[in-house]
């Protein structure tokens, strides 16, 4: 209770300076301040953070994590930050230390980006394997989804898309070893509207999302979007 009334009178802080937020025009809370916002984002980012990967190799695999140019000729990556410190850090307490205000905020940060492209059908969290999810109590991709819907009002398909398969860490293997980890991880028991938007905390490969797309791709989506928080460039 007296939580609640804590949020609602105090303001809301940007997430990395704690400087206190003007409320936006149309009222949606920020995560983080224009200065950080800036700060965060170096201009070679910002050109990137919408850019399209095609598959696009002669051996029909495509660099998107062996997905087959048949099922997805693009996908469009969006996301709000590089994966980096301080936004790096945040992203650890969102998903770690169960810090879901930390989440939101960096969702709200995502769905700032996301206004500018066409709104898919429906977005679809990347669905952790049963025993992490008790294991964390909750899937970040959901929460982000979740808040992204405030602005986005687009349906969540979350029921009978699941992970099969217990991937272990991914951390230290190269892009090769992510993709034959992850490959059949995901099945679909439902039909797929035509045009999703697969929601991620960070991509890096693209390996899993590869992956999440050829089993949406077999029950009918077409096109696809990948919305992230944080984009991570393997060096
Ligand atoms: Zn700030």
């Amino acid at each position: 209770m007296l939580r609640s009334i804590v949020q609602i009178v105090a303001p809301r802080l940007c997430l990395i300076c704690e400087v206190a937020l003007t409320t936006t025009g149309d009222q949606r809370p920020a995560g983080v301040c224009d200065l950080c916002r800036e700060r965060l984002v170096a201009p070679g980012d910002r050109e990137r953070s919408s850019h399209t990967c095609r598959a696009e190799s002669t051996d029909g695999q495509s660099a998107i994590g062996g997905l087959s140019a048949q099922h997805s000729p693009a996908m469009t990556v969006v996301f709000a930050f590089s994966y980096r410190p301080p936004v790096q850090n945040l992203i650890k307490d969102f998903k770690f230390r169960g810090r879901l205000d930390v989440g939101a905020g960096l969702a709200d940060e995502l769905a700032r980006v996301v206004t500018s492209h066409p709104n898919p059908d429906a977005m679809v969290p990347v669905p952790l394997h049963p025993r992490r999810l008790r294991e964390r109590g909750f899937n970040q991709a959901t929460e982000i989804a979740k808040r992204l819907q405030i602005a986005k009002k687009l349906p969540i398909l979350i029921n009978n898309i699941q992970r099969n398969t217990w991937l272990g860490p991914q951390t230290g293997l190269d892009t090769k070893a992510r993709a034959r980890n992850v490959a059949g991880a995901f099945s679909v028991e439902r039909s797929i509207p035509p045009h999703v938007a697969i929601i991620d905390d960070v991509i890096t490969s693209g390996a899993t999302t590869g992956a999440l797309m050829t089993a949406l791709g077999r029950r009918g989506a077409r096109r696809f979007q990948v919305w992230a928080l944080a984009h991570a460039v393997i060096r």
